[in-house]
């Protein structure tokens, strides 16, 4: 017989908050990939570059002695770092944060819809919890990335870094969404991909945390993990 729980770190919980990027949006690989052969000639698949950004990530996360340093500085830098990680020279990379610029005015690069966010945040709703996002951005836009992956209708809050003028980890805009909710930091649940900036800080703010890894790049981590956003759910059979 199914369970008909949702997940043991959503009992009792009022809220559930995610992080959007990496989360329940993705960029666009496709365009990345287009992106990425005009500037050097060479044709990414969207698995292998799924899997650059999560490592690359997880250098800046968990840094490590003689390990892989990001430069986390100029725009786009996450892309920048990947096609670098991929093996695209200095220069490429450079003209890469260019064209990612301006496919990004066209049409927000992280337009990707989670293929289970719908249905998981429909299903909390419908069993009356809040849903909100916490993202971190760098222009302000993260309404516009939901809305671009159909999803804007959906939550109660949705705050922008960039917007509110504080960042991940920085407990405060965890302090201003749960504000925001009328809901105490124990009540709540944060689920996102970044170890460092999602699950650490939420719980460093007082927030249960589930870190969302699907590449498993995170044996170690002190909270539960899932592999993807589904698994916040009961089992389907
Ligand atoms: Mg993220």
């Amino acid at each position: 017989m199914a369970s008909t729980s949702l997940h043991p770190a959503l009992e009792g919980a009022r809220a559930c908050v995610f992080d959007a990027g990496g989360t329940l949006i993705h960029p666009d690989w496709e365009r990345l990939a287009q992106l990425a052969e005009e500037a050097a000639g060479r044709r990414l698949g969207a698995e292998e570059m799924r899997r650059a950004f999560g490592e690359m990530l997880k250098c800046v996360n968990e840094p490590t002695p003689g390990g892989r340093v990001i430069d986390q500085s100029g725009r786009h830098w996450t892309f920048r770092a990947m096609y670098g990680g991929l093996g695209l020279d200095e220069a490429a990379c450079e003209s890469l944060v260019g064209r990612i610029d301006a496919a990004h005015e066209e049409r927000h690069i992280w337009c990707g819809c989670d293929p289970d966010a719908p249905r998981v945040i429909d299903e909390l709703k419908g069993r009356g919890l809040l849903v909100a996002v916490i993202s971190n951005t760098e222009d302000g836009r993260v309404q516009e990335a939901l809305a671009a992956a159909g999803l804007a209708e959906r939550f109660d809050v949705v705050v922008d870094s960039h917007l509110v003028g504080v960042s991940k980890p920085d407990p405060a805009i965890f302090r201003h969404a749960l504000g925001l909710l009328g809901v105490e930091p124990h009540e709540a649940v944060f689920v996102g991909d970044s170890y460092a900036h999602d699950a650490l800080a939420a719980r460093a703010a007082g927030l249960a945390a589930v870190l969302l890894d699907p590449l498993d790049l995170h044996p170690g981590a002190v909270c539960p993990r899932i592999h993807r956003l589904g698994d916040l759910l009961p089992r389907e059979v």
